[in-house]
């Protein structure tokens, strides 16, 4: 089975993933319709991430079949789809924004890396601004904005690549509880909207009941 229902963006099936003998995913297997948002909770070191980057494609399973918009992706030891391709973005605790670059030149280099015009980059950064309520701010460094506004502009970099689903690890760990509530509102939102799928993981119990 290479193909599926294309509206299941993302399945897994009997997903195993070993580092030596510490076993980091196992037997884990989801679907994930458009627009849906899987909430994964568990303590740290529980496989969260690792499996967060299977299906990204950053690390190959053991066992077992993912799937990215109804084609086959990975299987045991192999990777189909290379992670540049599966049109699924990550949004990380850290931010990971370039210091040296502005918001606008952060959101703009995955446009940038595929090519796209000026004037296209121009519309689609001022759209992503504007669904994070960050307009305005495009001039601004890393370093001239709080935390929930760096990681809006994650949000934003993420959401201007056009994703299937977008991949949450621990997003909110770093913000206060206020904000944090904020930023769940703003996520929530933009994925009914948008219809973008999400798998969402968190050791908060309280931030994965929201
Ligand atoms: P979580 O995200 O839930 O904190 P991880 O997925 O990071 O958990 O880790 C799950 C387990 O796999 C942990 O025991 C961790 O030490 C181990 N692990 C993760 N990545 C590697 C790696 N590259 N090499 C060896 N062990 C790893």
């Amino acid at each position: 089975m290479d193909s599926i229902d294309r509206a299941i963006i993302l399945k897994l099936q009997n997903v195993t993933k070993n580092y030596g003998p510490i076993s980091a995913v196992n037997d884990v297997s989801l679907d994930i319709m458009a627009g849906e948002c899987l909430v994964l909770l568990g303590p740290s070191g529980c496989g969260k991430s690792t499996l967060l980057r299977l299906i990204a494609g950053l690390e190959k399973p053991d066992r077992g079949k993912i799937w990215v918009g109804g084609e086959l992706a990975s299987l045991a030891g192999k990777t189909v789809i290379p992670a540049r391709k599966r049109q699924i973005a990550m949004v990380f605790q850290s931010y990971a924004l370039w210091p040296h670059m502005s918001v606008f030149g952060n959101i703009a280099y995955p446009l940038k890396k595929k090519g796209y015009t000026r004037e296209t980059i121009a519309i689609k950064v001022k759209r992503a601004l504007e669904q994070v309520e960050l307009s305005g701010f495009d001039r601004r460094k890393p370093s001239e904005l709080s935390g929930g506004q760096q990681q809006r502009v994650g949000l934003a970099r993420a959401l201007v690549a056009e994703p299937r689903c977008i991949l949450y690890d621990e997003p909110l760990s770093n913000l206060d509880a206020n904000l944090r509530r904020t930023m769940l509102r703003l996520i929530s939102q933009i994925h009914e909207t948008t219809g973008i799928g999400a798998v969402y993981v968190t050791h908060d119990q309280s931030e994965a009941r929201a």
